[in-house]
């Protein structure tokens, strides 16, 4: 490519162009999972949507790969591509609430705790990921869950619309009146229809909770998965409540006596006041072994969401694998117990996030998202910051997931999928919708120019 061209290009933005050599490339090329080392050719880091529009227009026409940045948290690095052009869309920042209507128009360069810092100051809030510094907009496209969705779905599920950038450089706006098609696709579909400008999210009254994490020594989990799995379809939907396989932090704020001990966690969240809350979860707790500790309290929502912010910093070694779950059985839960017994470090983790209540309530047809009859989202992630352990929590993870895939449905959220999975799985994952959505691409996306990301292959 002609240094003239990327000149030109480098001009008509009102955002930056990054370019190797440049003081601020190292810093604008990492991404959040430590493990994915890519040296892009050019970051546009764009500022509005006449960026995003040349970003593309110069990416389709000088041949480059092209990958969508928004929060940067995708396990398999897909924010990023080697030789190629990322649109980074992290300084398209800004949300705006509409109290009356109960509406947030989100950014796509916003982080979950953008959207929970602007909209909390309304006593409102929209259901997404359970970490404040995961980007809105690669969550909201593959999905979205979280401590809210029991009771109001996923993040999707309250999507009304969004700006997108096509292919062919034209803007337009998706919703169930405009671009139904494209809407359908976009909820659920990932990043393989276009570049989202921003989206238009419905709000919830959220203000505080009652929330936090409750630890027992995990020679109790087979108890607590089992009490676990058969109270979850009888529990209150304000309560979010995931499992987790994990070890105590030799680290403050951990008690000193449990450091480096594997424990259960349940992961509470009720969005009601403390005493419902205490309520909701007797029936469970009260039928349990006395926990190590129990950190329940009542809190303001952005709280509970940014509580392990600090725990997983960007920059670590990560290894991802998930799976939806419909039923826990005894044996499944005995090939759980088996290999969390051999976590290679003290991140590395197992958790099981509901997929019940309102996510039920919307068809598997009516959003591209199509595993609504799971019960839990699964992710076995294998964690660590020093990259000398990269083999170790990678082997772990894909043994874990051997051993427990046997027991699973065959797709996996999206979002919980490194990039060497196959084409079998983004077909078991979609699977009545997958036929519609190789239609849509080959529609709005006919040369597959978006294919840095889970992709759906146009039809030939
Ligand atoms: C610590 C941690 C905790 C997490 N917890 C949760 C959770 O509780 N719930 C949950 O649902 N998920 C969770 N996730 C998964 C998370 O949803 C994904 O990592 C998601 O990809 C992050 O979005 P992002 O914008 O940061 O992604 P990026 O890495 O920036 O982008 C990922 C992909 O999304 C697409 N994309 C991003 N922005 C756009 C856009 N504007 N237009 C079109 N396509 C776009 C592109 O295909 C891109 O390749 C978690 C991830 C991490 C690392």
């Amino acid at each position: 490519m002609r240094d003239e061209a990327k000149t030109k290009f480098g001009e008509s933005l009102r955002g930056t162009l990054i370019q190797r050599g440049d003081s601020a490339y190292e810093d604008a090329r990492k991404l959040y999972n430590g493990m994915i080392e890519k040296r892009p050719l050019l970051i546009a880091r764009c500022v509005d949507v006449a960026d995003v529009i040349a970003a593309v227009n110069f990416g389709r026409d000088n041949d480059l790969l092209v990958a969508i940045r928004g929060g940067g948290h995708n396990g398999p690095g897909l924010a990023s591509v080697d030789d190629g052009l990322v649109i980074d869309l992290s300084a398209m920042k800004g949300v705006r609430v509409d109290p009356a209507a109960r509406t947030a128009r989100v950014g796509a360069g916003c982080t979950q705790g953008d959207v929970d810092h602007a909209t909390h100051a309304f006593g409102l809030a929209v259901p997404a990921g359970i970490i404040s510094t995961t980007g809105i907009a690669g969550l909201t496209l593959s999905g979205g869950h979280g401590y809210l969705s029991r009771k109001y779905g996923l993040t999707i599920d309250n999507l009304i619309e969004a700006d997108i950038v096509l292919a062919d450089g034209s803007c337009v706006t998706a919703s169930m009146e405009k671009n139904p098609d494209l809407f359908w696709a976009l909820r659920g579909g990932g990043g393989n229809f276009g570049v989202v400008t921003s989206f238009l999210f419905q709000l919830h009254p959220v203000d505080r909770v009652f929330a936090g994490p409750i630890a027992w020594d995990q020679k109790h989990a087979r108890t607590i998965m089992q009490r676990y799995r058969e109270f979850l379809p009888g529990a209150p939907e304000e309560l979010g409540i995931f499992l987790g396989l994990k070890t105590v932090l030799s680290s403050a704020p951990f008690p000193e006596e449990f450091w480096g001990k594997r424990m259960c966690l349940l992961m509470c969240c009720y969005d009601g006041p403390e005493e419902k809350g205490r309520e909701a979860l007797a029936p469970l707790i009260d039928a349990l072994p006395a926990p190590w500790f129990n950190w329940m309290g009542a809190m303001p929502y952005p709280a509970v969401q940014s509580m392990f912010d600090g725990l997983y910093p960007t920059g670590m070694q990560w290894y991802w694998r998930g799976d939806f779950v419909k039923t826990l059985s005894d044996e499944a839960i005995d090939a759980h117990l088996e290999q969390a017994a051999k976590t290679p470090s003290e991140l590395s983790l197992m958790h099981l996030y509901p997929i019940d209540g309102a996510v039920h309530r919307v068809g598997s047809g009516e959003t591209a998202w199509n595993c609504r009859d799971a019960t839990w989202s699964m992710v076995i992630a294998g964690i660590d910051p020093n990259p000398q352990k990269a083999g170790p929590v990678t082997r772990w993870t894909k043994d874990y997931w051997d051993a427990v895939h046997p027991f699973d449905l065959g797709g996996a959220y999206p979002n919980f999928m490194m990039d060497d999975e196959g084409d079998a799985r983004l077909k078991a994952t979609y699977g009545d919708n997958y036929t519609r959505l190789v239609a849509l691409k080959t529609r709005y996306d006919p040369a597959n120019l978006f294919r840095v990301n889970q992709n759906i292959r146009p039809a030939a």
